[in-house]
């Protein structure tokens, strides 16, 4: 599954974001054949097509799709040169598909700031410059062990030529995400600062509404995009029944929780999308990759999907609900039946055909 590694100084609201993240139940819940790891935690992607479609066939439950978050401790100032950035630190971060950076906004002065004083974009540039630091190190060691293998015709030219330019890149101070490079030839190394990032600013309940101020945090990181969430209130959000987390959301000006918003915007940058099924037992969203085709996304629900597809019977999710009915939306000419070449689209409802 994929996963989105939550990084931070110490001290800005990691562990309690991620207490939130864990104390959902989702999985218990939901996915009882699941693997539960203490280290991850999982949020729901809201999606209000599950209920309506759950309407349409009488569906007993709703399984959206989910977000995997690796809760990844340990980065701190001068982290690269040993201080704490331990190997567990780098694999854990290296599998992460995307990297979420918590960055502290809130204002208590009863929680210490690691240096001294709150400032996000000083935070922002401290954890850049490990991330930088780190990836150059695997450069530094990587490119003598590539000009080998180049002069012994053992990898392309381009490999070498790649990982150079990366190291350019790193030394002006920038993070490879940020530049237009290609990294595949070089994708083996796992550079930390080439992944996806999403920031999390964790600040006062009252900035929440505040659109000035987060325009301001927003720039320090655009175009990358930023999550605004109060840490704390996330975590006292996830002990009350729904309809008191809304309201209590609504007099907060929200909404949507901030795991949620979370979810979405980490579901997004990751370049993934859903299709959906239904029928009595369950309406469900199934995630897939835009751009994936139609036997890819069976086999997502079963390798032998894939394998024996024939076709997919498929409706958007607009026609079908305007419709009422699969019924109806057959009678209005709604329903399709698409191939194997067939590129699956954003609320896609699907049924799929296939030899076992
Ligand atoms: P970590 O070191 O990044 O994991 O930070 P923690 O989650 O342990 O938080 C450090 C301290 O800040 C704890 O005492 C938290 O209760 C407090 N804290 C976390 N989030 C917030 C917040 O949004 N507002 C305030 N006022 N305190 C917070």
């Amino acid at each position: 599954a994929l996963t989105i590694g939550i990084v931070g100084l110490p001290n800005v609201g990691k562990s309690t974001l991620f207490n939130a993240l864990t104390k959902n139940t989702v999985l218990a819940a939901n996915y009882p054949f699941a693997t539960i790891e203490p280290n991850i935690g999982v949020v729901e992607l809201p999606d209000e097509r599950l209920e309506r479609l759950a309407e349409i066939f009488g569906s007993e439950r709703i399984l959206p799709a989910t977000v995997s978050f690796v809760d990844i401790a340990g980065i701190v100032k001068g982290a690269s040169e040993g201080e704490g950035l331990g190997n567990q630190f780098l694999a854990n971060i290296r599998e992460a598909d995307a990297i979420a950076q918590v960055v502290r906004g809130f204002n208590d002065p009863d929680v210490v700031h690691v240096d001294g004083e709150v400032s996000p974009k000083s935070d922002l540039e401290t954890i850049n410059t490990e991330l930088i630091l780190a990836d150059l190190q695997t450069l530094e060691k990587a490119i003598p062990r590539y000009e080998k293998e180049l002069k012994g015709k053992r990898i392309d030219a381009s490999v070498l030529d790649t990982a150079n330019a990366a190291r350019d890149i790193l030394n002006e101070g920038k993070l490879l995400s940020s530049s237009a490079l290609d990294l595949e030839p070089i994708r083996e190394l796992g550079l930390l600062s080439a992944k996806p990032f999403i920031y999390v600013f964790n600040i006062d309940e009252d900035v929440l509404g505040d659109e000035a101020k987060l325009a301001e945090l927003a720039a320090l990181v655009a175009p990358a995009k930023a999550v605004f969430l109060d840490a704390q209130t996330e975590s006292e959000l996830i002990d009350l029944p729904k309809e008191e987390a809304a309201e209590l959301l609504a007099s907060l000006g929200q909404d949507e929780s901030g795991l949620d918003q979370l979810a979405r915007v980490g579901f997004d940058t990751l370049g993934l999308q859903t299709y959906l099924t239904a029928g009595p037992k369950e309406a469900r969203a199934w995630t897939i990759n835009k751009g994936d085709k139609a036997p890819q996304a069976a086999g997502v629900i079963h390798t032998d999907f894939e394998r024996g597809f024939i076709k997919a019977e498929i409706v958007s999710f607009e026609d079908l609900s305007a419709a009422g009915s699969m019924q109806d939306a057959k009678a209005a000419g709604k329903v399709r039946m698409e191939g194997k070449d067939y590129v699956m689209q954003d609320g896609d409802v699907v049924e799929f055909r296939f030899n076992v």
